[in-house]
């Protein structure tokens, strides 16, 4: 079955009304298009757990800074018509920039302390742009659960931390990163990178890897931990990878840490060519290290 094709927004608040009286349990996918394996297992995650799926398709210009790829953000269409038609999606809602942001528009949702650190560092306002936009989605598509990838970690923090602080009646559910079979993450801006600089990307996941290779022979000091990451890149691409930030943080809080003894995450982004990507790895909390083994 064809997904049904909603573009305004009113209309799509009012499907989801519709449904909801009707009894139906409805799940949200937000993506921004140029569907990948990584969006398609979000969609299988929500699939079963509820009635009707929902695939929002919205490159969200307030998300994207001055100088990043806006302009150029891959776009497929029929491509992601197909992907969703598969995935078994009911409505696909692709609504237009200034349907969303008519001229008037004039308020943001904003995450603090969360926000400060990684990407929220490096691309000032970003964070504003996907909390204020997942705010209106969930407005408009009234989800009952909406499912995120651990890809993008620090916003799937944040839109956590959004739904507590605002008591958002959705259920955040997080899917776990899709790669390649030679690990590079899957990200629709994978589509930029040549053939070198797909190889030096590369280096990024195994990095990642080498790091939780020494954190399950017992290495527990984030420095050597993230040591072993950089060594690993450098070894791998040379300069091709230039890193913009590799930290060993607090999964919760996003916080630096020292000793890896709370369950931890470690995240990283890096220019690599034109294109910027970012990756991470989550290390569970080692129950010995935090006393509660029993
Ligand atoms: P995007 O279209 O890049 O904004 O991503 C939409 C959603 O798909 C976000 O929740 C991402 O975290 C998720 N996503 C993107 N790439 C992957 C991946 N490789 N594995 C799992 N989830 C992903």
């Amino acid at each position: 079955m064809n997904p049904k094709i909603i573009h305004d927004p009113e209309a799509m608040q009012h499907w989801s009304l519709t449904e909801r009286a009707a009894g139906r349990i409805l799940g949200l996918v937000p993506t921004m298009g140029y569907l990948h394996r990584g969006h398609l297992s979000l969609m299988e995650t929500l699939r079963p757990q509820v009635d009707r799926l929902v695939v929002s398709i919205f490159v969200n210009p307030i998300q994207f800074g001055a100088g990043e790829d806006l302009d150029r953000y891959p776009r497929d269409w029929d491509g992601d018509l197909a992907a969703c038609r598969n995935a078994g999606v009911d409505v696909i809602f692709a609504p237009e920039p200034a349907a969303v942001y008519p001229a008037e528009f004039q308020t943001a949702v904003s995450v603090a302390r969360l926000t400060a650190g990684l990407c929220g560092a490096l691309r000032p306002g970003h964070f504003d742009g996907v909390t204020t936009v997942v705010a209106k989605l969930f407005n408009l598509t009234l989800p009952h659960r909406a499912c995120f990838g651990e890809k993008d970690y620090q916003q799937l923090a944040v839109i956590r931390r959004m739904v507590a602080d605002l008591a958002f009646p959705v259920e955040i559910v997080a899917a776990p990163i899709v790669r390649e079979d030679d690990g590079l993450a899957l990200s629709s801006r994978n589509v930029y990178l040549s053939a070198a600089d797909r190889h030096a990307a590369l280096g990024l996941s195994r990095g990642l890897f080498a790091a939780r290779k020494r954190y399950a022979a017992g290495e527990r000091r984030a420095v050597e931990l993230a040591g072993t990451a950089h060594r690993t890149i450098v070894d791998h691409a040379g300069d091709a990878c230039a890193l913009e930030y590799l930290v060993v943080c607090d999964a919760r809080s996003l916080e630096e840490i020292v000793t890896v003894d709370r369950e931890t995450v470690i995240a990283l982004a890096a220019k690599v060519g034109r294109t910027r990507l970012i990756d991470n790895i989550i290390l569970a909390a080692n129950p010995e290290a935090t006393g509660k083994n029993p």
